[in-house]
């Protein structure tokens, strides 16, 4: 298993790929198929959004086997997201947890709005669960922003956020960080050069 910043270059060699329109798709043949068959040997945990605009394996010209893929809204924390990224860690041998954002993010605007007019009692009950797990960073959003600039820090401000209450709320993780064992990277998703941006 190769370490945890052997794994960031990968992903940063593979975005890069992708930015420059040079992707060499790789890990898609039938002998790699053949060889997963058994097991899996991923170099990378990244939880990210469910954003249709950013799938993990083409951003980061990845193929079968590499990438351990957490998505959710907002990519907001629960119980079974931190069980999936201790599975990554514990039985995968996973060195490397991303945590993903990306501009004009939907959860987050929709977060944002129904914070600015305080109407989340009128969403449904799931929907309000993912809105909750990002006010804590909508709250450390400086309000005097114009619109624009609010929500783009709002992003940044969910990925610093979701980090950080990782390492809070999951003992296992954060010991794992703290002996330098793993390493958590915040970074985020820039739809327009199509280039991930690390923290
Ligand atoms: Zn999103």
């Amino acid at each position: 298993m190769i370490n945890a910043k052997e794994a960031l270059q990968k992903l940063i060699d593979g975005n890069e790929r992708f930015v420059n329109n040079a992707s060499i798709h790789p890990n898609r043949s039938q002998e790699t198929k053949d060889s997963l068959l058994s097991k899996q040997t991923p170099f990378a945990i990244v939880l990210s959004c469910s954003d249709s605009r950013v799938p993990l394996e083409i951003i980061f010209d990845a193929g079968l086997g590499d990438i351990f893929v957490i998505r959710t809204a907002g990519h907001v924390l629960s119980q079974e997201v931190m069980g999936s990224i201790e599975y990554g860690v514990v039985h995968l041998g996973v060195k490397l947890i991303m945590i993903l954002g990306h501009d004009n993010c939907g959860a987050v605007h929709s977060a944002v709005d129904a914070y600015k007019s305080k109407s989340l009692d009128t969403v449904s009950p799931n929907l309000k669960s993912i809105l909750m797990e990002i006010y804590p960073a909508i709250e450390k959003v400086n309000s005097d922003l114009k619109e624009e600039d609010f929500h783009k820090e709002a992003v940044r401000q969910n990925v610093e956020y979701q980090a950080k209450d990782l390492l809070i709320k999951d003992a296992y993780i954060a010991n794992k960080v703290s002996t330098g064992e793993i390493m958590v990277v915040k970074a985020n998703y820039n739809l327009s050069t199509s280039r991930v941006e690390i923290f």
